[in-house]
């Protein structure tokens, strides 16, 4: 595992093709289980040797455990999202599930929300895998404690789900608005390791930033005005968010 860590770093100095690290395997694995604050130790050993020479971003499963799911007498469902936040370096958290029965929940969210954690929520696999869904599912916790939450399928190879999917059981199943789930979707490039700066400078609320925010429409038209062109043009992060935000206004024009 740790020489996986040092290549995945290394690889990530070289090219930039290489833009983050995933730990992704069965949690209630007995490897998984004794060996992980090990693997988080060593995440935070690594992202101090290599702070200032590889840009490799890091996130983690955590928080997949279930009832059903937690080995006899394991208290790893009171642990794991915290130490994937705080001690592993996780900029995003798959799954999180578990928040509830993690040692003071309200005060590790308001941390996720604080540091900008994202949660990807997978509901179809949540629901496939663990029988998770409706309101035994955390995710409007999420949404209340200020958490920045994206949709994600998990595995659409495993789950034969779809991103449509997702949406629509995030409409279906979680009952979320229209405004809710254009959050989502802002909120999954906001945290995408696209290169270059964000198309806004604050998220919650969204506001854009000043070469985008000269008229009500962001400089949206087609093309950005001026300044936002010449914005945008430094950034391929904020070309797609800015991309997004085209899509949602012909989307809603329709309506
Ligand atoms: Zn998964």
């Amino acid at each position: 595992m740790f020489g996986q860590l040092v290549g995945a770093f290394e690889m990530a100095k070289h090219s930039n093709l290489i833009v983050a690290a995933n730990l992704s395997s069965p949690e209630d694995d007995s490897a998984s289980i004794s060996n992980y604050n090990l693997h988080m130790a060593m995440l935070d050993f690594l992202h101090a040797q290599y702070a200032t020479t590889s840009p490799l971003h890091v996130t983690l499963h955590a928080g997949e455990l279930s009832a059903a799911y937690l080995p006899t007498n394991s208290t790893a469902n009171t642990f794991h999202i915290r130490a994937a936040v705080e001690t592993g370096h996780a900029e995003r958290i798959g799954h999180g599930l578990d928040i509830n029965t993690e040692m003071d929940p309200a005060g590790l969210m308001a941390e996720m929300a604080a540091q900008h954690v994202l949660v990807e929520v997978c509901l179809s696999s949540n629901t496939q895998i663990l029988s998770i869904s409706g309101t035994n599912h955390p995710l409007a916790q999420y949404l209340a404690a200020g958490v920045p939450v994206a949709l994600a399928t998990d595995d659409q190879g495993v789950s034969r789900s779809s991103m449509a999917g997702e949406y629509e059981r995030a409409a279906l199943d979680q009952h979320l608005s229209y405004r809710d789930l254009k959050l989502l979707a802002r909120n999954s490039l906001e945290h995408a390791f696209l290169p270059g700066p964000s198309l806004w400078s604050a998220t919650s609320p969204y506001a854009p930033v000043t070469a985008c925010a000269a008229t009500a429409t962001m400089g949206i038209g087609d093309p950005a005005n001026p300044e936002c062109s010449a914005y945008l043009a430094t950034s391929e992060h904020a070309t797609m968010q800015w991309l997004l935000e085209r899509n949602f206004l012909a989307f809603e024009k329709l309506q």
